[in-house]
């Protein structure tokens, strides 16, 4: 073990002892600095990679209390340790309640001495770094030796009730207690803190000290060893006492019997034990026995700061699985319990003993990877997870394939502290999942503007429904045999104050995450049933109007409602009105879209399925909505000229949906090419540039309403032929 200590100290001769005594350390290397005044070991702490710090009590006028007051005062959590005089009595209790780790006594100090006196300090520092580790749980003191041999420190400074313990002791445990007597404060708590004990009975008489202190100092150090006091008299003010210093129980001496004794050793081993599984239980999460969010966050605190002090690196990884809810859903809860166990088993044995593996939740994992010296590791080591995570996963009914977006961002490049990092890592993962599932991406500055941006956009449009900065455009579908006008689609405009008119692309995906779409599409239908009226109020030929909803507005049980009654407050039957609802948004949850999609056809409502043949399963849908109208995606009518398979799949399209009877429509028809091989597929209904463009309401007149829409080459082409 390798120690760099600072060494604040102004007479010369005490430096050199302490010099000389590091050098004759057995099993600790340490590198020894020193300051000689306060200020310089200020600075020193600050700016040099210090791992442990040794004060002198007194330096000139100044106190080293104050010292380790100050330090500690300001966020330092290195580890303190007063070094004391012979008339310095006092000192340490003082020492240890300003913040100081530990103390020493230069006054006989040897090697041994302060070798374990730097070594438990350094440990201790680093424990909760070293037993957050979710390979090694918790375990502030060892457990009871395998032999049964009970181990009991017993401090007491009268001899005469040390004696009289023992024998009780003996009586209890005969040949299996290993006793050990202490009965001076200061070396008792040193033994207390080695924690090479079972249990501790302490006097609480101790000279002119009190044995509860000794209990208090030691909790208060992080001691989770069980206590036993033994008083002189019984009185509940000490009983009371005893448990708040952090004792487990309180025996009065007159009355120990060895029974009492007996029972009182094993139930403070076993309360011990039980609360230190509780305290375990808060910190790792049952399901997968990673660590939790709580204890996530209390690691990944400490080891910036760690790294802070150290000049070194942290990572951080969020990982999210990504077929995990759709497992949940088909397979149930025990099945996808059974995955993120093998996810969290898979995650930890493919990381290092100093990185910390949690789960915050749900199908979310996270790594924090300290001592970090290269981030092109970080990325192997991501390439190696994510490799681990696609291999197939047995559930128990079958094997699933999984896979994850990993997120990833470091301390300090992106991030000062643990919130921001957080926040960076889960922007990288959260860009990552946009561009393409299944990889790892490290953040960059660009991902966090994009992100602003989007939130920007979010909150404007937040502003827009309130301000009305919506408009409807339409556009024309026409009969493709006749030319004439059968209905519009709907089509969303926004006019945002500064970007001027915004397509809807740039802001339905962010409306649906955001859940904005539900009164957007709320505020949609109503200006569509508005402008039906107006028309018909105008005595204009009777169209449709289709009206695009996203999955979002599915999920809301009200939606079935709302359709219903803002028709009928409109007075409008409800053939004009259409719904389109995309493949892919049916597929998210068919058999509540299936249910949703009869009832409005059970209600004369047209049913369109947008963007056809983009998604999975196409064919096998149809059957399952009879009267449904089929929108050929724009991508198939695109290519339809220059495609052999693009032709062949609308040509199938086109002649399985005539053989379920239903209607179908080709959007995005741009040239008279298009419309030509469409017309000889007897394809139903147009729509697309060539016929028009969206266009707002005030510029639909009569013409659209009783002219052919097609364009006139087209038949007059035909017309000549
Ligand atoms: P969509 O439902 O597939 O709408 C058709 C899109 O194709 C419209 O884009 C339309 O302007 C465009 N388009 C029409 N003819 C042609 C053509 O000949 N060539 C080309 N290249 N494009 C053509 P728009 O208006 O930008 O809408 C984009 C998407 O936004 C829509 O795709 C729809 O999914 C969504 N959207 C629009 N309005 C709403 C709405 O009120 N609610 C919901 N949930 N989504 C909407
Ligand atoms: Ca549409
Ligand atoms: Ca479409």
């Amino acid at each position: 073990m390798h120690l760099r200590v600072l060494l604040v100290e102004d007479d010369d001769d005490d430096y050199l002892l302490i010099r000389d005594l590091t050098g004759d350390l057995r099993d600790l290397e340490v590198e020894l600095i020193r300051a000689s005044d306060y200020d310089a070991g200020l600075k020193l702490l600050l700016d040099a990679n210090i791992q442990t710090c040794l004060v002198d009590f007194r330096i000139g006028e100044a106190s080293g209390v104050d010292f380790v007051r100050k330090l500690k005062g300001i966020g330092c959590d290195l580890p303190m340790i007063l070094l004391t005089g012979a008339d310095d009595t006092g000192v340490d209790r003082e020492a240890l309640a300003a913040g100081a780790a530990n103390f020493l006594d230069k006054a006989g100090l040897d090697a041994e001495r302060l070798e374990r006196v730097l070594r438990y300090t350094a440990t201790q520092s680093q424990r909760v770094d070293v037993s957050l580790s979710p390979m090694a749980p918790a375990s502030a003191f060892p457990s009871p030796a395998e032999d049964g041999t009970m181990r009991i420190l017993l401090i007491e400074d009268d001899e005469d009730d040390y004696f009289l313990t023992k024998e009780l002791l003996s009586d209890v445990f005969g040949r299996q207690l290993a006793l050990e007597w202490v009965s001076a404060w200061q070396p008792a708590l040193e033994r207390v803190l080695e924690g090479r004990h079972d249990v501790v009975v302490v006097d609480y008489r101790l000279g002119a000290r009190n044995g509860l202190e000794l209990v208090r100092e030691a909790v208060h150090l992080g001691c989770g060893m069980p206590f036993i006091v033994l008083t002189g008299e019984g009185n509940r003010e000490i009983d009371l006492e005893a448990m708040h210093a952090g004792a487990t129980d309180y025996l009065v001496k007159g009355e120990i019997t060895a029974p009492l004794l007996d029972r009182s050793i094993r139930y403070a081993i076993e309360r011990r034990k039980s609360e230190r599984h509780l305290a375990q239980l808060a910190q790792i999460d049952q399901l997968t026995g990673l660590a939790n969010r709580y204890h996530f966050r209390e690691f990944l605190d400490r080891s910036i700061a760690l790294a802070k002090r150290q000049q070194s690196k942290v990572a951080l990884m969020l990982i999210d699985l990504n077929r995990f809810k759709a497992v949940n859903d088909t397979y149930g809860h025990a099945a996808g319990d059974l995955l993120l166990k093998e996810i969290a088993g898979r995650l930890r044995r493919n990381v290092r003993p100093c990185d910390l593996v949690g789960r915050l939740g749900g199908d979310e994992f996270t790594i924090v990877m300290t001592e970090v010296d290269d981030v092109a590791s970080v990325g192997a080591t991501a390439e190696r997870l994510l490799a681990e995570i696609r291999h197939p996963v047995n559930i128990g009914i079958c094997e699933v394939d999984v896979g994850a977006s990993i997120g990833i961002a470091h301390y300090p490049d992106d991030a000062n502290c643990a919130d921001s990092i957080i926040v960076s890592a889960d922007t990288a993962m959260y860009a990552g999942k946009g561009q393409q599932v299944g990889c790892f991406h490290f953040y960059t500055p660009e991902m966090h503007q994009r992100a602003t941006h989007r939130l920007e956009l979010e909150r404007d449009l937040r502003r827009a429904i309130r301000q009305q900065q919506f408009e409807l455009f339409f556009q024309p579908q026409v009969d493709l045999s006749s030319g004439r006008l059968l209905g519009f689609e709907a089509l969303l405009r926004w006019h945002h104050p500064e970007f001027g008119l915004v397509a809807p692309n740039e802001f339905i995906e962010l409306a649906e995450e955001s859940s904005l779409i539900v009164p957007i599409g709320e505020w949609a239908l109503e200006t569509t049933c508005a402008q039906l009226a107006a028309w018909r109020d105008a005595h204009m030929p009777e169209v449709h109007v289709a009206v695009n909803f996203s999955a979002r507005q599915f999920q809301d049980d009200g939606l079935l409602d709302l359709v219903r009654t803002t028709l009928a407050r409109h007075d409008l039957p409800p053939r004009l009105l259409e719904i389109e609802i995309t493949e892919s948004d049916i597929l998210q949850n068919p058999a509540e879209a299936n249910r949703l999609l009869t009832c409005f056809s059970d209600l004369g409502i047209r049913v369109a399925l947008d963007d056809f043949g983009t998604g999975y399963s196409s064919l096998n849908h149809l059957r399952a909505f009879p009267g449904a109208i089929i929108k050929i995606d724009r991508s198939f009518v695109r290519d339809i000229e220059t495609s052999t398979s693009n032709r062949a799949i609308v040509q199938s399209l086109i002649a399985m949906a005539h053989d379920l009877d239903l209607k179908v429509v080709a959007e995005g028809v741009e040239n008279t090419g298009q419309l030509d091989y469409l017309r000889s597929r007897t394809c139903d209904i147009v729509q697309g540039f060539l016929i028009s463009r969206p266009i707002p309401a005030s510029a639909i007149g009569w013409e659209l309403f009783s002219d052919n829409l097609l364009p006139r080459t087209f038949s007059e082409a035909e017309a000549v032929a």
